[in-house]
């Protein structure tokens, strides 16, 4: 089967592939899954996670490289998250083994829909695990189903990176000092929707969240990490018990520690935004989106050019997307390949 695509504009939007992964938990035990060519889901009306939103998610990407292998890039960091996250919402965690038994399947059967080398492209996917049992009490459900799914993205950005304006709105918190920050759940999404949507009529692509209960430091984007340069070249990344652990921040984190870059994960605050020569949001959909503004209020910081990333973050998004699509070394063995 071959599928005829246009790769190089492809965009990030879902798009149906041959098929997804589906595994069903029931009587303590996941089953050994099975491909379903229809990308639908027959779920019973009274299902944990459409009322409860017991759910979680995660995000990764398969690439072809170079030599024209196949690679996900840490597909285990997304496996062991998933697995946290599933405890924190009481849910049956997915073992490592099932979730790479999974990739493997899902990959090999949409090996056609993988985007070909040199068009900046991906097959980003999508595990899914959610509640399926029908209650109408609050409790875990008694039964789950595990979803991977896949659909070809595009590369994001074409001809260099761009750099974007974030707001800070102080009328509306992410999560809770004590709550989901910390883990993937559409949850926390659904509790950020409306923000991000007022920002976007603002005028602004992405906004960034300081910290529920003080709003005097900074913690994430809404989808991604914050990370900023110090003037010193120093990688300032922040700690937060309400932060979602990136595996992207993670993977700059180690290429910074390769390079002799000095990396502090710490509290951010506010006041010290204007202290950073380059500051950007880090995520698998993105690697990274250079932040050149950002406005709170009555209030603007400028950081950077409006035209053009600044050196450190084009330098790490490079080496990123080297590694990739195997044009650099992988000295950390992030890169697994998947027989197609
Ligand atoms: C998924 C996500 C990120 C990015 O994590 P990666 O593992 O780098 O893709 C950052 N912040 C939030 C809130 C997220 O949900």
């Amino acid at each position: 089967m071959a599928v005829n695509l246009d790769w190089n504009n492809l965009g990030f939007k879902y798009r149906d592939t041959a098929g997804h992964m589906e595994y069903v938990w029931k009587d303590g035990a996941w089953d050994a899954g099975a491909f379903v060519a229809e990308p639908w889901l027959k779920m019973h009306i009274a299902a944990a996670c459409l009322h409860y939103g017991q759910e979680c998610f995660e995000g990764l990407k398969v690439f072809r490289q170079k030599d024209g292998r196949v690679v996900a890039f840490r597909p285990e960091a997304n496996a062991e998250r998933m697995q946290r996250t599933a405890l924190r919402t009481c849910m049956p965690p997915v073992p490592t083994e099932m979730f790479m038994d999974a990739l493997r399947r899902l990959v090999k059967a949409n090996a056609d829909y993988i985007p070909p080398y040199g068009t900046g492209g991906s097959l980003y996917i999508r595990p899914l695990l959610i509640g399926t049992g029908a209650q109408i009490g609050v409790a875990p459900a008694d039964s789950y189903t595990f979803v991977m799914l896949a659909t070809p993205a595009g590369a994001y950005y074409k001809g260099g990176l761009k750099p974007v304006r974030a707001v800070i709105l102080d009328d509306y918190d992410r999560a809770a000092p004590l709550g989901m920050g910390d883990v993937k759940v559409g949850g926390n999404y659904a509790a950020s929707i409306f923000a991000h949507e007022t920002a976007k009529k603002m005028g602004f692509p992405v906004e960034l969240y300081l910290d529920a209960k003080t709003h005097t430091c900074v913690e994430e984007f809404a989808t991604s990490n914050f990370l900023g340069i110090k003037k010193d070249g120093t990688y300032v990344t922040t700690d937060s018990r309400s932060v979602l652990p990136s595996v992207t921040n993670m993977t700059l984190r180690e290429i910074c520690a390769d390079e002799g870059r000095k990396v502090e994960v710490r509290h951010v605050p506010y006041e010290e935004l204007r202290e950073f020569a380059e500051v950007a949001a880090c995520g698998t959909a993105v690697v990274v989106t250079p932040v050149w503004q950002i406005v709170r209020g009555n209030e603007t910081l400028t950081l950077g050019d409006p035209e053009k990333a600044g050196p450190v973050i084009t330098d790490l998004f490079e080496k990123v997307q080297g590694i990739q699509y195997g044009e650099l070394p992988d000295t950390h063995g992030w890169c697994v390949p998947i027989e197609v």
